[in-house]
């Protein structure tokens, strides 16, 4: 009976956690700070009851969107399932907040294909933080600062190198485009704010996980963008444009390491 009443703190803690995660993918991207959230229909501001509650729009009746509550209902369902079996090298507290980092990175990355600055700069000072703290179970102190830049700098390093050679490629094809008579579409196989994204992770991981993360992104990625061009050919739908279209990679990463740090 005590267990049970215990569980209803992290299920109010996730509840909240989304609600933050909600709350920063609806404003963030459009003011850059923690502003006061509008209505994504009508721009009329929430009243704070109101967006906690998820209430519809009191100025224009619109429910809130499919995201929010799949957000919160993800939020509650893995903080209840991370307080019962917290994440071996993070604990639990450290664990929700990176928690909650992933799932704002993660939604502003694909309702908007951007990784902002500022969420870069917090996850920058943020993996600093969870790298030494995982290293410091086996080294000293300063090896597990080592440790965790380390992992940062392949990360970030490796991704630059990708990216550059994304953009060749690009400038390539729109050379292409334009003797073909085609509009360039300024195309990009891999964002560069995918860049700060893997130094993020390289500094959380540190040196002995990046690569594994790196690899295993890339290949998930592949597979699904793979299913994704299988789906465009079955439904006759696919163009040579397809094979260039942007793949959003940043999720498969985040993904990838979220499996490394908690599973
Ligand atoms: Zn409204």
């Amino acid at each position: 009976m005590e267990m049970d009443i215990m569980l209803l703190f992290p299920v109010i803690l996730g509840w909240l956690a989304g609600c933050f995660v909600n709350y920063a993918s609806d404003v963030l991207p459009f003011t850059r700070r923690f502003s006061q959230p509008v209505c994504l229909h009508c721009q009329t501001p929430f009243s704070w009851a109101d967006y906690l509650t998820l209430h519809a729009c009191r100025s224009c009746g619109k429910g809130r969107s499919l995201r929010a509550w799949l957000v919160q209902i993800l939020a509650v369902a893995s903080f209840t399932y991370f307080w019962l079996s917290p994440s071996k090298p993070l604990g639990f507290w450290l664990g929700a907040i990176v928690l909650i980092y992933f799932g704002v990175i993660t939604v502003i990355d694909l309702e908007h294909r951007l990784i902002l600055h500022p969420t870069s700069l917090f996850g920058a000072i943020l993996g600093l933080i969870v790298g030494t703290f995982i290293y410091s179970h086996k080294y000293s102190l300063l090896m597990s600062v080592g440790q965790s830049l380390l992992g940062g700098l392949i990360g970030f390093g490796v991704m630059f190198l990708l990216y550059q050679f994304g953009t060749l490629v690009a400038r390539y094809r729109s050379q292409k485009m334009q003797t073909a008579g085609q509009a360039d579409d300024d195309e990009e196989a891999l964002g560069g704010g995918d860049v700060y994204l893997l130094g993020v992770l390289g500094l959380m991981l540190g040196k002995d996980f990046i690569l594994n993360a790196l690899i295993l992104g890339v290949l998930f990625g592949g597979i699904i963008s793979l299913f994704l061009i299988i789906a465009l050919l079955v439904q006759r739908r696919y163009s040579n444009d397809a094979l260039m279209t942007f793949i959003p990679y940043g999720p498969y990463f985040i993904v990838t390491a979220f499996y490394l740090l908690f599973l």
